[in-house]
């Protein structure tokens, strides 16, 4: 009898069993507690931050009330404060520091002489080509034409459109010929931003007000490679998101799909490819996003902030990409960076959506504020007209053909530079770069150490860590006659040297990476982190 009943009418039966001693009263609050701490526990498990990170968290928090261990960590920051601000006083030199407003007005000569004494400063060889990424293009024609352009510009502001159509309309001419270039139709739109940060902030606010209106989702979730720029760990914690982190192929280092389609759940507002990712150059296989996203109904942003400007014009420079744009049907929306290899000066990206739906939701309007009914499409309110004018002004001065002259000389310096390096023995190229940044690492010895060495030799190359590496972003900077071959021969001969000695440990400003990398306790890093980034607000005490 008991085997065939229903399993509904069988817990129905042991419910009222296990309740049947009991008054109303116990039973009302039992339901009462049962469902609050139910509640509870939904709300607990899915904070923003998981439930192993707060778990760490708090081991370490707790364990730094223990007041030797927080003396500890307490001096040790105190010195580690020191360096940096040693570090950042050597950087200026002998330079005197202005720190309070002068009483009267200086000269433009004293002005001009000033701003060269500043610019004066740092080592490093950027106009030549020694530093990776942060300086795309550099031509004195170029910069004269941005100067006069800017100089026209420069007190313009688009947030109001009466005074300024003009400006408007550079913004709207730069949003659509962005649109043209990723092919979009006339459903695409976008903003421009004030660079690539930006965009992702925007994206990730427009598919978050959009899921909250369309679906109901109060605790979104946006599901991101774990090589994905830091900007959407930014946005996570700017408009709380949870941050799915989706591992890569430890090869290939694109992300993991099969993974990805796992972190996918019923809150998952947006998913993310990297069109390339900063780390490795490489790019997420879009395609399989973009199918997930159609399959699942859930908005795709590619970014493509790094490599946008490279991707768009590969194909007509004679080298082959993977699509990555709205030609995949479940790509929602891109994120470009002009000021990357567009070419124009920093503070310009574009946001571009496949639906209009989308910009509406990016926008932000008050409706009853005092001062007016506001709308603004982006994170500023009053906006510098002269970056828009500057960005039109650089994508008009290379026209497609500029583009593509310039992208087919630094995907060639590029491969060029890759072929070289995958000759040598004792490193290894990560995945396989697709557009401008190669990637290194090594087996057979601590790579921070190539790293260090190149930086004796004058180079600037960016840092990784999970798994320890060293990577170089080619610009145009780095097509100029002579760099790559710079590069390679200084790789060379600093891997060789490294080779007679492969087991000795890093040493120098670099150990720090490694030292970084091992802590558990990662709030230490960021109370690292933060000193450093004081170390750039530096300025002598006043006595
Ligand atoms: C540079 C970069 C960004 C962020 O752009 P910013 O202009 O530095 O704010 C985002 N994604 C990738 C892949 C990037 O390289």
């Amino acid at each position: 009898m008991d085997a065939i009943l229903h399993p509904l009418t069988s817990i129905k039966v042991g419910l009222n069993n296990s309740l049947a001693g009991k008054e109303p009263w116990q039973i009302v609050t039992l339901t009462t507690t049962s469902v609050l701490l139910l509640v509870w526990l939904h709300d607990f498990v899915t904070q923003e931050e998981s439930v192993t990170q707060r778990a760490k968290k708090t081991v370490f928090r707790l364990a730094k009330l223990i007041p030797s261990i927080r003396r500890k960590i307490e001096a040790e920051l105190q010195s580690v404060s020191e360096t940096f601000e040693k570090e950042t006083i050597e950087k200026t030199k002998h330079l005197k520091y202005t720190t309070v407003l002068p009483a009267g007005k200086l000269s433009e000569e004293d002005i001009l002489s000033l701003v060269k004494e500043n610019l004066k400063l740092g080592d490093y060889d950027w106009k030549g080509g020694l530093v990776s990424g942060a300086v795309y293009y550099h031509n004195p024609d170029l910069i004269r034409l941005i100067t006069e352009v800017y100089g026209m510009t420069s007190y313009t502001n688009p947030l109001h459109p009466d005074l300024f159509p003009g400006l408007c309309k550079m913004e709207a001419e730069v949003v659509r010929m962005a649109c043209n270039l990723f092919h979009g139709d006339e459903n695409t739109s976008g903003t421009m931003t004030s660079g690539g940060t930006e965009s992702i902030l925007m994206a990730c606010k427009a598919y978050r007000d959009y899921a909250r209106e369309t679906k109901g989702i109060r605790k979104p979730e946006i599901v991101v490679p774990a090589t994905a720029h830091s900007a959407f760990d930014k946005a996570g914690q700017f408009l709380r998101l949870r941050v799915r982190s989706v591992p890569v192929d430890p090869v290939t280092t694109k992300v993991n799909i099969r993974a990805m389609k796992r972190a996918i759940n019923c809150n998952t507002i947006m998913l993310v490819g990297s069109a390339p990712n900063f780390p490795y150059g490489t790019m997420d296989d879009i395609d399989q996003i973009s199918a997930l996203g159609v399959k699942y109904k859930i908005p795709v942003h590619v970014d493509g902030c790094l490599g946008g400007f490279l991707t768009a014009f590969m194909e007509d420079a004679g080298y082959p990409v993977p699509l990555c744009d709205f030609r995949l049907p479940g790509v929602t929306s891109i994120s470009a960076d002009t000021h990357k290899y567009g070419f124009a000066p920093k503070g310009s990206s574009v946001i571009l959506y496949r639906d209009i739906i989308y910009r509406h939701h990016q926008y932000t309007v008050t409706t009853d504020w005092p001062g007016g009914v506001y709308g603004s499409p982006t994170v500023g309110g009053s906006r510098a007209g002269g970056n828009i004018a500057v960005c039109w002004a650089a994508m008009l001065s290379f026209g497609k053909e500029g583009y593509v002259q310039a992208t087919r000389d630094i995907i060639h310096t590029t491969r060029y530079i890759e072929k070289g390096l995958r000759r040598m023995k004792g490193i290894f190229i990560f995945g396989q770069p697709v557009t401008s940044v190669v990637a290194l690492g090594s087996n057979d010895f601590d790579i921070y150490r190539l790293g260090s060495a190149l930086n004796t030799l004058g180079w600037n190359l960016n840092v990784l860590q999970f798994p320890s590496g060293i990577h170089i972003c080619v610009t145009h900077v780095h097509t100029q006659q002579g760099v790559a071959d710079k590069f390679l021969n200084d790789v060379q001969n600093s891997v060789a040297e490294i080779l007679k000695e492969p087991d000795v440990p890093v040493e120098g400003k670099m150990a720090i990476y490694g030292v970084a990398q091992s802590l558990p306790d990662r709030s230490i890093v960021t109370e690292f982190t933060r000193l450093f980034l004081d170390s750039m607000y530096y300025t002598p005490k006043q006595s």
